[in-house]
């Protein structure tokens, strides 16, 4: 479900025409429905109530601060993988005990910031890590709390590149180094392991990958508490999948059903870390139709949004839905919508049937709330787009599009250079 639809011709974000957003604001621009946006985080709080878990929202997958703020001011903790996302973790609001920390490259500059911020765990991917972590700690003085995170080796049936839970990626420690870790903890004076953790991967549309996860995780948990070792929390991930295209992924309720009796055997607290789950539907990229382009074999609609906007189909070969703002114009054809950068990936959609199309029309590429705009850069010094909240009949610029002068601002012409 969300806030994007039709009303006759005119394509709206809750109450707003978006074409007349693209002409105020101009394009590429995204735009950001605050209530589909904050229903799915309370869809997954409601499903999981029961067990009352802390679910903490992927800042990667959007991490513009009015997004994490309109999270935070619901109750949402957040995951974080780097200094910067903390910092714009503490910035958004959120208080640090609700926050937790991954990432298989933490610096000893990023794990000392969490430390001083209080956050409210690690979640240690390295025997290394957990030695670096505890001398941070020694050094500040401080007993900080860590997960382990788990790998747990399953197959998540979805893309390799976000495929993270297989033995053979970079992600988290085996059962058995785990196990060694957590014997040996009293050699980690200034940290506390104090449970587990999970991240599969991302875009996972079925629950069978969680239950086997969950189970050997659990069946580990069990196997620990003989040995005497109690843990406290269990920390599942994210990577709940959302409909790009045909999928029919698994609703918050039905998900929940799968597997909150595993989570309730546990005893343990549970966390959450949903992104693409939370964010991926609540926003669109709205482009400009520029310029109608046949050749002999394919007709191009080429758009001023491209790939450095919105990387997915180029990285992932991912499928966009890709639907015209106004869909007045009858007859469909089949065409690639196409943007302006020098790679043959810079695509959105391939052999797609739209409406008639041309220059100046708008299309909105669909479910582009979620890794769109996080992962978008400069390239072809292209200027990033603005980023606009849609709540009811108003909308708000959450980021100004950059300016060129921007692109430049951190560079140096160095003297030695200076005589033209
Ligand atoms: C990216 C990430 C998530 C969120 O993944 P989604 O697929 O967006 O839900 C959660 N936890 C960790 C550790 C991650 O790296």
């Amino acid at each position: 479900m969300h806030e994007f639809k039709y009303k006759g011709n005119q394509f709206y974000c809750e109450k707003i025409k978006i074409e007349e957003l693209a002409v105020r604001f101009g394009t590429p621009l995204y735009v950001y429905s605050y209530h589909t946006l904050v229903d799915h985080f309370l869809k997954l709080r409601n499903a999981f109530r029961s067990i009352k878990p802390l679910i903490c929202y992927s800042v990667k997958a959007n991490s513009n601060l009015a997004i994490l703020r309109a999270l935070v001011n619901i109750g949402a903790g957040l995951d974080i993988v780097s200094g910067g996302e903390l910092y714009r973790a503490l910035k958004a609001g959120c208080p640090p005990q609700k926050i937790v920390y991954a990432s298989v490259g933490k610096t000893d500059k990023e794990i000392e910031e969490a430390i001083r911020s209080k956050i409210l765990f690690f979640n240690v991917e390295s025997a290394a890590e957990l030695e670096n972590i505890n001398r941070i700690a020694g050094r500040l003085n401080r007993v900080v709390q860590a997960a382990i995170r788990i790998n747990p080796d399953v197959e998540p049936k979805t893309h390799k590149y976000i495929t993270t839970g297989k033995i053979t990626n970079k992600f988290g420690i085996d059962f058995k180094n785990a196990g060694q870790m957590l014997l040996l903890r009293r050699a980690f004076p200034n940290v506390r392991l104090s449970g587990l953790h999970i991240h599969i991967g991302s875009q996972i549309t079925e629950s069978e990958p969680y239950v086997a996860a969950i189970n050997k995780t659990i069946a580990f948990v069990g196997a620990l508490r003989k040995k005497g070792i109690k843990l406290e929390y269990l920390n599942i991930g994210g990577g709940l999948g959302i409909i790009y295209n045909q999928e029919t992924p698994q609703t918050a309720e039905r998900f929940a059903a799968k597997i909150l009796p595993l989570l309730r055997k546990s005893g343990l607290k549970i966390i959450l870390e949903p992104g693409r789950f939370i964010a991926g539907n609540a926003g669109v990229l709205v482009t400009r139709v520029q310029y109608i382009k046949n050749t002999p074999k394919k007709k191009f609609i080429i758009v001023d949004a491209g790939m450095n906007d919105l990387i997915r189909p180029a990285l992932y070969e991912a499928y966009h839905q890709v639907l015209p703002l106004n869909k007045s114009r009858g007859a469909l054809e089949c065409a690639d919508v196409v943007g302006p950068i020098c790679e043959s990936g810079d695509f959105f959609a391939k052999e797609r049937k739209l409406p008639k199309m041309k220059e100046g029309d708008y299309l909105a590429v669909m479910s582009a709330g979620a890794y769109g705009f996080s992962m978008s850069s400069n390239y072809n010094s292209r200027r990033r787009a603005a980023e606009v909240m849609v709540l009811e009949d108003r909308a708000i610029v959450i980021r100004k599009r950059e300016t060129y002068e921007d692109l430049t601002e951190k560079e140096t012409i160095p003297p030695f250079l200076s005589s033209i």
